[in-house]
């Protein structure tokens, strides 16, 4: 019997990932420890942005006094971080033992016990980017018991040319619906009562099959799980939000209306730099499809500033974007280059301190746009599952609205995974404030 330690610096997917290798694991005697009592510490991380990589890269120093004592423990490095810069972090650290890429999950339970007994260094990297070996378990060991993540495509072919992503998670595959819904039911049965559906763009999911299944498909499936009360579903691609996914959204209440739709710049120009695949005619579209259906759906988005060549009037341009689509929350971020993505290697790279600049900006002007959208929530019912501690706050708890906004409350252990009905009492610009009126289970 070996004990795991598992270590998660990185996106949702990451965590759907480790909670996978943490139940099997479990399932086959391994037992959950401390660090400094564990066989094997799990590293399950993200390249994506650089700052994952080097936290763990910092974490990774220290494990050199109790490898001095105990030649322990035996660290295992996991996900697309592993796939860009794993062969570094084994050369430099003799305990980093287990390296291996998304695409080899399925491999992971025997390859960590293959090293712990061996303690001789393996690598599995993904080097056919369209194969995936999978792990055959719903994620039933989680933090929280009523929630959970379920990918349902991996990869993505689009390449954004600032994105790492096709690089270090391969080309787009989706899940096959069967494998999606027996998952679905066994975390149903596991008492999960929210989903969420990801990948790095959802709703391309099934255009890579022959017979026309669809992410609107997929939906309608998911849904009609019974005892499954809300389905959610994280990232969508603009180019592929077709109207039959807001027609399954309008017929099924179970399916939440927050939808996150990057919009990544307001300038046509910069768009096209990116290799985004839309204009800001087309997202406006889009845009109007989802309102027009939905006037109260959350519609979230991601925004970078600062890209190779944006000029004054292209960062202008995301300003006037943002307040022509008033998105409710937008994840902003300063370009940072990324090596090997077509973007790293343009002309016309920013300042850090030009790009500070305009991320300063674009978040100043975010927040008072939120803050506006939240104060007209002042008052409105909503019916929540009440799904977590609050992370600051003694007696604050928290649970989030169909469209996507954390709601603080006060109240107690008691009502953790039961619904309740919440008045908004209180505004802020990245959540709001309720009052429970009453339960509903
Ligand atoms: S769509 Fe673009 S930004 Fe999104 S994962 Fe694919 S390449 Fe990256």
């Amino acid at each position: 019997m070996f004990k795991f330690c598992m270590k998660v610096y990185g996106c949702q997917m990451n965590v759907y990932d480790a909670d996978k290798i943490s139940t099997d694991l479990l399932n086959r005697g391994w037992v959950e420890s401390d660090e400094d009592e564990a066989d094997s510490v799990i590293y399950v991380g993200c390249s994506i942005r650089d700052k994952a990589e080097h936290k763990v890269w910092s974490q990774l120093g220290r494990y050199s006094d109790r490898w001095d004592r105990e030649h322990k423990p035996s660290v295992a490095v996991l996900g697309c971080i592993a796939q860009n810069v794993g062969k570094q972090m084994a050369e430099r650290f003799p305990w980093v033992e287990l390296i291996a890429g998304p695409r080899h999950i399925g491999m992971i339970p025997d390859a960590l016990m293959e090293v712990v007994e061996s303690r001789k260094k393996k690598f599995l990297m993904d080097e056919d980017q369209r194969l995936f070996l999978d792990l055959e378990t719903a994620p039933l060991k989680r933090n929280n018991p009523w929630k959970a993540f379920l990918t349902i495509a991996h990869g993505c072919d689009n390449f954004c040319t600032y994105c790492i992503v096709p690089y270090v998670r391969g080309r787009f595959m989706s899940r096959p619906p069967e494998e999606i819904l027996a998952e679905a039911e066994t975390l149903v049965q596991d008492g999960v009562k929210e989903i969420t559906l990801l990948g790095q763009n959802v709703n391309s999911y099934g255009t890579d099959f022959q017979n026309g299944y669809r992410f609107s498909d997929l939906l309608r499936d998911v849904s009609s799980i019974e005892g499954l009360r809300l389905l959610r579903f994280v990232t969508s691609h603009p180019k592929d939000f077709t109207e039959d996914i807001i027609e399954v959204m309008a017929q099924n209440a179970v399916i939440c209306p927050g939808i996150n739709l990057p919009i990544q710049s307001g300038s046509d120009r910069i768009l096209k730099k990116m290799n985004r695949k839309y204009d800001l005619a087309t997202y406006t579209a889009t845009v109007d499809m989802i309102r027009k259906r939905f006037p109260d759906a959350g519609l979230t988005s991601d925004l970078i500033v600062g890209f190779p060549g944006e000029t004054e009037e292209d960062f202008n341009d995301s300003l006037k974007a943002l307040e022509k689509f008033r998105f409710d929350l937008v994840h902003t971020a300063a370009y940072s280059p990324r090596e090997g993505t077509a973007a790293a290697s343009m002309e016309e790279q920013l300042s850090e301190a030009e790009k500070k600049r305009r991320l300063n900006i674009i978040n100043d002007l975010q927040s008072k746009i939120a803050f506006e959208i939240n104060q007209q929530l002042v008052g409105n019912k909503y019916i929540l599952l009440v799904d977590g501690k609050a992370p600051k706050g003694e007696s604050l708890f928290q649970g989030r609205t169909p469209s996507d906004k954390v709601v603080l409350f006060d109240s107690d252990e008691e009502s953790l995974g039961r619904f309740a009905e919440v008045e908004i009492i209180r505004a802020e610009h990245w959540c709001l404030h309720g009052k429970i009126l009453r339960f509903l289970d």
